[in-house]
């Protein structure tokens, strides 16, 4: 039985491979009519741009445009080089002529506003990509519209519009906006904080963590308005809530926390060193050491704050902390020459060269931004600076 089966398969299968054949020459002379409709200038203006001769490209694909003037994706391919090349005049001037010349349907007509509106955006011209981008009705160039629009309003940083665009978008596309919409709150919140109108901006910062519970921004900022109310407490109670949503970024709010506590008085600035300790006991934070050490060496003395300093060591090398060490020690002990030479030799191995270091672009930052300056990425920084030197000595050895 079996071998009877496998004899008729193999009878069919010279049957098969013709047929493959016949299929194939099919369709590559199908492709040879299609192709013989496309000027040779656009080959080779291919041709060029994968050998990113963009330049080139262009005098290739206007050349192919004149022997076919009517091809929308010739004019479009040339168009989307302009804008590459930073050529954002000839893009508008060839898509406003296409708009005024040429018969086009209403989706083609689409077509060519929804790059005209890249043009506009790329020119820097908002005003007229934002009148475009709206009027984009098209569900095919919706999303990216969308998108588009977002872009614009967080550059002219208009929060509200970001929210309504961002809420839209994550409604049309399911990928999630939560932290960028909440830093919109944050920043329309910063707004009414500098026009002095704390209940708009503390209505904003609860509408921030409603967007996203995690935001500490939100919490930082909330209490901000009540320290600088006087309400102390309240504004402890708030940073508090930090530990529970990103404790990382406790350091933000370390500083504060404890001139809060020492103005709200009484046993105030030992309950809010005590916190601290926990703190760093807890989540051993760098950026904690310092406003510990800074502390303690006010409050309690440099012989306190060497202590404070020699265990941070013991726990984990530090030169900033070795810094710091020796700082103290020179204060309590007769050696001084010696030991500020340690310390100046120290400090020139550190440098300054601590930083925040974006992970999305790799810009380094001294202070802390919830928006990167460079790359314009939300919550990219990380909570901690990193110490160069460390990093470098890594950097070096994966070379
Ligand atoms: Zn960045």
């Amino acid at each position: 039985m079996s071998v009877e089966f496998e004899y008729w398969w193999l009878l069919a299968l010279p049957l098969f491979f013709t047929l493959g054949w016949i299929a194939a020459r099919v369709d590559i002379k199908q492709l040879i009519s299609e192709s013989t409709t496309l000027p040779a200038a656009y080959f080779k203006g291919l041709n060029f741009l994968i050998s990113d001769q963009h330049h080139k490209a262009v005098e290739a694909f206007t050349e192919a445009i004149n022997i076919n003037n009517d091809s929308l994706e010739l004019h479009f391919a040339l168009g989307s080089l302009f804008r590459r090349t930073g050529e954002t005049d000839r893009a508008i001037h060839l898509h406003l002529n296409l708009l005024e010349k040429k018969e086009l349907t209403e989706p083609q007509k689409n077509a060519v506003k929804a790059e005209l509106a890249q043009d506009y955006l790329k020119a820097g011209l908002f005003d007229r990509a934002e009148e475009l981008f709206k009027g984009l009705d098209d569900t095919r160039y919706r999303q990216p519209a969308l998108r588009s629009l977002l872009e614009i309003y967080v550059r002219e940083r208009e929060w509200s519009q970001a929210i309504a665009m961002a809420t839209e978008l994550e409604r049309l596309s399911g990928v999630p906006f939560r932290k960028e919409i909440a830093q919109y709150y944050c920043e329309l919140a910063m707004n009414a904080i500098i026009a002095e109108e704390n209940a708009t901006a503390k209505e904003l910062l609860s509408e921030a963590l409603e967007a996203n519970k995690t935001c500490v921004r939100a919490n930082v900022l909330l209490g901000d308005i009540e320290a600088k109310s006087g309400s102390h407490n309240a504004a402890i109670s708030y940073w508090k809530r930090i530990e529970f949503q990103q404790p990382e970024f406790l350091g933000l709010v370390a500083n504060k926390m404890l001139k809060s506590y020492a103005a709200a008085g009484n046993t105030g600035l030992k309950d809010g060193l005590a916190q601290l300790e926990y703190y760093l006991e807890t989540y051993q934070l760098p950026s904690l050491v310092t406003v510990l050490y800074e502390a303690t060496l006010a409050q309690e003395g440099a012989e306190a704050a060497a202590k404070l300093a020699r265990n941070e060591l013991i726990r984990k090398p530090n030169l900033k902390v070795l810094d710091q060490l020796l700082q103290a020690r020179a204060m309590v002990n007769d050696n001084q020459q010696d030991i500020q030479l340690m310390q100046q030799t120290v400090r020139n191995a550190i440098g300054d060269r601590a930083a925040y270091h974006c992970n999305q672009c790799g810009f380094r930052a001294k202070q802390y931004h919830w928006q990167c300056p460079a790359c314009n990425a939300w919550e990219s920084l990380p909570s901690e600076p990193s110490e160069a030197t460390v990093r470098d000595i890594k950097l070096i050895n994966r070379k």
